[in-house]
């Protein structure tokens, strides 16, 4: 069997227009010899009345204490609405459709209600209509733990789902419809010259989604990598060709002249800590409070006397009374930007962190602070030079041809 994977975001099965278009890409792949199984989240977005947002609300406003079981129960319901409205247009399209919930798709998850990880995929189910020709809709997002109880997968869930399917069923492909063309060089409301991207790899899209640029869920990506099932993010609105996220060797030669970068990601509202004189028993002692408090730290460098680091402009407060209680000397710089060149090629290419400087530097961009890895140079600067920068390095790295 070839099989498919297609899933549906929010706004993508929202309207009795854009299930149109859904059903086009269904049929599309049907007449292309595919057997579809497709995934969907919930429709629509905050406000909209089904969707995941109202959902919550619902009940917290209602009830603030509402437990972590039920409010998993609750939010599930966007999804299982979203699947039967879908299957219902698969239908009366003249396609044979069946709705399935996570637990009838056998996603069988731990207990952790809001964040609940996938243990396994008994995919017969699926398997069982796809041989029979018939499309199963899953809702994304959804599981069943050993209790028979509901979880989501987190927020964004329903593309771990749509990834995890796509392993089980052996997919060739997990095709990602959303309301973007693709996977872009740069975010194209700060840099209009940017441009879709034919390919790209796993990691640097794990990179991009850890640096600000967030089209697809992290784990549905590394849910991917690992079960090595290439995804394809495309608009649900257009037949443009989108992006294929795959292992680097699979990848399509792009238009660029300078391959070494791949994006210019942006991550913003961040506070740069400078301790000063300090022990390094106390910032290790500092460190450890602050996972304690659940203060996730990026960028740290430490020195015999000093540290540096940065967290959320959010966690700043909770962080501020940990160090005062320290008695430390130390500055908070908030509301920084962390701009990443992120680029698999740029692994073992000499000179890449002088480029990035000197492209800064260039238009008098105060650099406050850089990190680099084997495929990401991230450079922490004010936030009123962070478009500024991602213009630059898009530029240097001739991002735009
Ligand atoms: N509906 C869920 C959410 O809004 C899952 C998803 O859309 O992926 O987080
Ligand atoms: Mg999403």
């Amino acid at each position: 069997m070839k099989i498919i994977v297609q899933k549906f975001g929010g706004t993508s099965v929202s309207t009795p227009e854009r299930r149109a278009l859904l059903t086009e890409h269904v049929l599309r792949a049907v007449g292309q010899g595919y057997k579809v199984a497709v995934v969907v989240s919930a429709m629509g977005r905050k406000g909209d009345p089904y969707a995941t947002d109202t959902l919550l609300s619902l009940g917290q406003n209602a009830y603030p204490q509402l437990s972590a079981r039920e409010k998993d129960l609750l939010m599930s319901c966007g999804e299982t609405i979203s699947a039967v409205v879908v299957a219902g247009c698969l239908q009366s399209a003249g396609l044979s459709s069946r709705a399935f919930t996570g637990a009838q798709a056998g996603v069988f998850t731990d207990s952790t209600f809001g964040a609940a990880s996938c243990l396994h995929v008994d995919p017969r189910a699926l398997n069982e209509c796809l041989e029979k020709d018939i499309i199963p809709v899953v809702t994304g997002f959804q599981g069943i733990d050993s209790q028979g109880d509901i979880t989501t997968l987190g927020r964004g869930g329903s593309d771990t789902t749509a990834a995890l399917l796509g392993v089980a069923l052996k997919a060739e492909m997990v095709e990602i419809y959303t309301d973007v063309d693709g996977i872009m060089t740069a975010d194209p409301r700060i840099t209009p010259n940017a441009r879709v991207l034919h390919s790209i790899s796993y990691d640097e899209v794990y990179q991009m989604a850890d640096n600000g640029a967030g089209v697809i869920h992290p784990r549905a990506v590394d849910v991917a990598m690992r079960g090595n099932v290439p995804l394809l993010i495309r608009n649900a609105m257009s037949d443009a060709q989108g992006t294929l996220v795959t292992h680097p060797a699979g990848m399509a030669a792009d238009i660029t002249g300078d391959e070494t970068v791949a994006n210019i990601s942006v991550l913003r509202k961040r506070t740069q800590a400078i301790l000063k004189q300090t022990d390094p028993a106390q910032v290790q002692e500092i460190l450890q409070l602050l996972a304690k408090a659940r203060v996730s730290i990026d960028l740290i460098n430490l020195f015999p006397d000093s540290a540096i680091f940065t967290v959320s402009d959010e966690d700043s407060g909770v962080m501020e009374p940990i160090l005062a209680n320290h008695g430390i000397r130390y500055t908070l710089l908030p509301g920084c930007a962390k701009v990443s060149a992120i680029g698999e090629k740029m692994r073992g290419i000499p000179g890449v962190m002088a480029r990035v400087l000197t492209a800064l530097q260039s238009r008098g961009i105060e650099v406050l602070q850089t990190a680099d890895s084997h495929m990401t140079i991230a450079c922490l600067v004010r936030g009123e030079s962070a478009d500024e920068a991602v213009r630059a390095l898009h530029e240097a790295f001739h991002l735009d041809r």
